[in-house]
């Protein structure tokens, strides 16, 4: 039996049970809380933050392969126990570029990628002219550690840029933890799930569509409504990240796409991924298997849908409460070819990630599954 360590304990790590007893792997988690989801599907449990790199030795030990639902991590300390022979998939070498925004741009551009206009605070010589070439709005986004739209700022001119910085500036005393970059005035939102094997063979998921709203994800139609062509510019794109940072494992790429058809990557997650939770329900094999096939060196297995489309919405927190809200939850399981998934969270929070449904549908009419989105949400959302 494979012995498979994971940091992070989130629901990230939670969806993989049904697989792990699938493929008879066993799961160790290290993750700060009795609470955390994965902890009533671990087989056993590191109590320690995901930074904890003494915690991860510990770990170690009990694990043949570390992998991460979490990319929160410390690099250094986890190099030393990478050279001491701990084996992380993917490799800290795939994710060393990835964990700050500022560089995980860079990256994508000399990869030749296609980005939106950005630049670190810290070059910047004249900021005021800089900005007037990208025009306002701006966006201005934390270098590490943003997540669900923390650490990300819509700026619409220079007084409020001033004052934003000056604020941080004082509280952090250091202005290259910022990105400027330019506002892309998309008309949809996208993302690909992709994995890649040990022998290096990549499988590419349905491209999707996301809606955001106040930059946290709410709902996700799969397939997206996009031109063949499009599907093949992201597909190539998904195969030149992951072959070149040689990663083993699921990515996550979310990507802008404007008016003019123009495909832009904005975001790398170095991990699974919310776009590629519909996977569970619709897909003969879901991201969360996939990626242990793919850290324990198995064969990846096929990642089409296996209905003609589907939607997931996101059920977040809308308050702080304990409740379970079983009565919403059991309406919403009443949707014909709805599946909930519940991650078992003690503690709602405005903006919570709580749990998600994903509905299957015979079609692929993007307005349909809007509607199903919106009746499930006028379900989840009181008033
Ligand atoms: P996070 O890492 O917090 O998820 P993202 O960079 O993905 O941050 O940003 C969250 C959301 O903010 C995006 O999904 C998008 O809706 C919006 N956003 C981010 N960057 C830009 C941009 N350059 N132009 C327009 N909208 C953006």
């Amino acid at each position: 039996m494979k012995r498979v360590g994971i940091i992070g304990g989130g629901q990230l790590a939670w969806m993989m049970a049904d697989a792990a007893r699938k493929l008879e792997v066993k799961l160790v988690v290290q993750t700060p809380n009795e609470n955390d989801p994965a902890v009533s599907i671990a087989q056993e449990t590191v109590f320690a933050p995901v930074d904890d790199g003494s915690a991860t030795k510990i770990l170690a030990k009990k694990c043949d392969v570390i992998t991460f639902e979490n990319e929160f991590v410390n690099l250094d300390a986890l190099s030393v126990l990478a050279e001491q022979g701990v084996c992380f998939r993917p490799r800290l070498k795939a994710l060393t570029p990835l964990l700050d925004k500022y560089h995980q741009r860079c990256y994508l551009s000399n990869l030749g990628l296609p980005v939106p206009q950005f630049f670190a605070l810290d070059e910047v010589e004249n900021l005021k002219s800089k900005i007037e070439s990208l025009g306002f709005p701006v966006v201005l986004k934390s270098r590490r550690h943003g997540y669900d739209g923390q650490g990300t700022f819509i700026i619409q001119d220079f007084a409020t840029l001033e004052e934003k910085l000056s604020w941080d500036l004082i509280k952090n005393s250091n202005k290259s933890l910022f990105l400027l970059e330019e506002f892309v005035p998309f008309e949809r939102e996208l993302a690909i799930i992709a994995a890649r094997s040990l022998e290096g063979e990549i499988v590419t998921y349905p491209v999707v569509e996301t809606q955001q709203e106040q930059q946290v994800c709410r709902r996700v139609i799969a397939p997206a409504e996009i031109t063949p062509n499009q599907v093949a510019e992201i597909e190539a794109i998904a195969h030149t990240l992951l072959n070149s940072l040689q990663v083993v494992g699921i990515f996550g790429i979310e990507l802008f796409v404007r008016a003019d058809g123009k495909v832009l990557v904005n975001e790398i997650a170095p991990r699974t991924h919310n776009s590629g939770h519909f996977s569970l329900d619709a897909c003969e094999t879901s991201q969360f298997e996939q990626h242990l096939r793919a850290v324990c060196g198995f064969p990846l297995g096929n990642p089409s849908l296996q209905s003609a489309g589907a939607v997931m919405v996101n059920l977040l927190g809308y308050e702080n409460s304990d409740s379970d809200y079983q009565s919403q939850r059991q309406q919403i399981t009443k949707i014909p070819q709805a599946h909930v998934h519940w991650y078992g969270k003690t503690e709602s929070r405005p903006g919570r990630k709580l749990g998600h449904v994903t509905v299957l549908l015979d079609n692929q009419n993007r307005q349909q599954a809007i509607a199903i989105a919106q009746t499930i949400e006028s379900i989840w959302y009181p008033g």
